[in-house]
């Protein structure tokens, strides 16, 4: 937060307040104040009839506590960069808030009462409601903030233990002023997933980072956000005008009206760039030695396709399949599934669709899949490194199969190819292939309609192990797409979604980009196609050098793809490889990135 001269959060809540966080996507934002605040969440209530459900309930009030400590330490973490006065402030609360954490009398009731078969929900709502009322009865002032705190305590408790399984209503995106830009300490995938961007103009939060996937919705929706901002909900009040900076990554609460001018400008500059670029859209993505390039999209929701399909992309590289199952009770069934993959294969009129399976796991979690797998992904000591994605699919095999039948049934309808997420071994591949041969004969047999032959199954390369092992996965698998997102996160230890390290995620890491360069030319060698589906293939800086690498196809936001074709325009192939090679020739992360802005001038 920059303020000169103002001592505390509180204190300049009605002075122009800027706040400093990450841009993670582009873009300004100008529109009232909508906190989305989880107070209102309605707690289920019901009783625990056996011992078994009572253990599992104490079991799950734990590992929602030890979240709750976790997300205070971030936010004190985070709270280090405000003005001193305001940091020791922020500091003092938020201590005071992990004390209640600990054995307090609160936690004691609370475990008191699951122990009597009470579930942890409604435990939480009633010891909260109960201490607040003993604090409210002493009427002293200063009690009555500590009562305060309770309630906030218990709200974050409350929602850790129901995180995900809020519908849209519950958590309030239905009834909001249009333009709305959304202010909260942290928003996770699934609920990014229930943005409608005709609704919300923007969003900001205190926490997270430019790789998480709350990001890359906000990419892919063309929402301008900005994420780990500290400092935000305090000075914040619904309805007030803020401007969200995506590329800044800046907020400004309560503007002056010269702010506002100069930001209503800059919309305007950035609506006429907008314009120039839509001219592209009829154009070939071809350099100006006359190589042509792929030009594919990312979709996550069904909302997106037809703005894919109006880009004039080349087809759909990276369907995320597993936004297909957040949000909702229980997960789709293949019927379900099935549909929405031929609306999303019909709509891209022949142009190819890859399909990636389920990606689950991690920080992407679908409480669909029902709360003991949820609690098993969510609660290993390493969620990034336990069971995710493909691991998943293939110890749920029911799940995995009526997910591949929706996919060979989808095929029928237009070219498909299956994609396969967090691969590490050949005999992954051909176990899926097998699985997927077998469903093939069973549909068949059921009079199915499908295409000739089962689609092409392709991997990510997106684990270093994986990319070391390129060559070998060549063997098995029919294309490549590179997921330079985890790519990173894996090589270089760094949680892609952890705003406290962002500063350490870079894609141009020399480890990174060798891996990289090694998948392509592991891929190039057997013929195998080769995309890259990351973050970096939106992004400008890196198109010469990934063309220099020799990658053909790049798959990306939707958002990006007429930036990228524009700059694809201006490029020339022989140069660009030339110049690669000298990238590749480089240790220093930060001569590299100085050596791709100067590539930005090649022609
Ligand atoms: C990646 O890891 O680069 C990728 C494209 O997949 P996701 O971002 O969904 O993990
Ligand atoms: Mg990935």
């Amino acid at each position: 937060m920059t303020d000169p001269g103002k001592e505390s959060a509180a204190s300049v809540a009605l002075t122009e307040t800027v706040f400093q966080g990450v841009g993670v996507s582009p873009g300004v934002a100008i529109g009232p104040v909508r906190l989305i605040e989880f107070g209102a969440l309605a707690a289920p209530q019901y009783l625990l009839a056996t011992e078994e459900e009572r253990g599992g309930d104490l079991e799950r009030l734990t590992r929602a506590l030890q979240k709750a400590r976790r997300q205070l330490a971030a936010l004190k973490a985070k709270s280090k960069s405000l003005p001193p006065a305001a940091a020791e402030e922020m500091g003092l609360l938020l201590d005071a808030h992990a004390a209640m954490l600990d054995e307090s009398r609160l936690v004691r009731g609370v475990r008191s009462r699951i122990g009597k078969g009470v579930n942890a929900e409604a435990a939480v709502q009633s010891e909260v409601r109960r201490t607040v009322r003993d604090f409210e009865r002493l009427e002293d002032p200063y009690i009555a903030a500590r009562a305060a705190d309770v309630r906030e305590v218990g709200v974050r408790v409350l929602r850790n233990l129901m995180e995900g399984k809020a519908d849209a209503a519950q958590i309030g995106f239905d009834a909001m002023p249009d333009g709305a830009i959304l202010i909260a300490e942290e928003i996770s995938p699934a609920e990014t997933a229930q943005l409608d961007p005709d609704k919300v103009g923007g969003f900001a939060a205190v926490l997270g980072g430019a790789e998480g996937h709350a990001a890359i919705v906000a990419r892919s929706l063309g929402l301008p956000a900005v994420l780990g901002a500290p400092g935000l909900l305090q000075a914040m009040r619904g309805g007030e005008t803020v401007i969200v900076d995506g590329e800044a990554g800046l907020i400004i609460a309560h503007p002056t009206a010269r702010t506002l001018d100069r930001y209503r400008d800059k919309q305007h500059q950035q609506d006429k760039a907008r314009r120039q670029l839509a001219k592209l859209k009829t154009l070939p993505a071809v350099t100006l030695d006359g190589c042509e390039i792929a030009l594919h999209v990312n979709l996550e929701l069904p909302r997106e396709i037809e703005k894919a399909a109006d880009l004039g992309a080349d087809g759909v590289g990276l369907l995320r399949t597993e936004f297909m199952f957040m949000n909702r009770p229980a997960p789709p069934s293949e019927e379900e599934q099935y549909d929405f993959l031929r609306t999303v294969v019909e709509g891209m009129k022949g142009r190819p669709v890859t399909i990636r399976t389920l990606d689950v796991g991690g920080e992407k979690l679908a409480f669909s899949l029902g709360d003991a797998l949820t609690d098993s992904l969510a609660g290993a000591a390493n969620p990034a490194l336990g069971v995710r994605a493909i691991r998943l699919s293939l110890r749920e095999p029911k799940l995995f199969e009526a997910q591949l039948c929706a996919i060979l049934r989808a095929a029928a309808h237009g070219p498909v190819r299956v994609l396969l997420p967090m691969v590490t071994t050949p005999g992954e591949v051909r176990q899926v292939r097998e699985i997927m041969a077998r469903l093939w004969r069973r549909l068949k047999r059921r009079g199915a309609a499908l295409p000739e032959a089962p689609p092409p199954l392709g991997v990510m390369i997106e684990i270093p192990g994986a990319a070391l092992a390129a060559d070998a996965l060549a063997q098995s698998a029919d294309f490549f797409a590179i997921g330079s997102n985890d790519l990173t996160m894996y090589t270089l230890a760094i949680d892609r979604a952890d705003d406290q390290v962002a500063h350490l995620y870079n894609p141009l890491h020399p480890a990174v980009l060798r891996l990289i360069e090694f998948s392509v030319q592991a891929a190039l060698r057997a013929r195998l196609p080769v995309s890259v589906c990351g973050e970096i293939a939106g992004d400008p800086r890196f198109t010469a050098l990934l063309l220099g690498m020799g990658v053909r196809e790049l798959s990306m936001a939707a958002p990006s793809l007429l930036r990228i074709k524009q700059r694809i325009r201006k490029l020339d192939l022989t140069s660009a490889a030339d110049r690669a090679r000298m990238v590749m020739g480089v240790t220093d992360a930060g001569r590299i990135a100085a050596l791709l802005d100067d590539m930005d001038g090649l022609s």
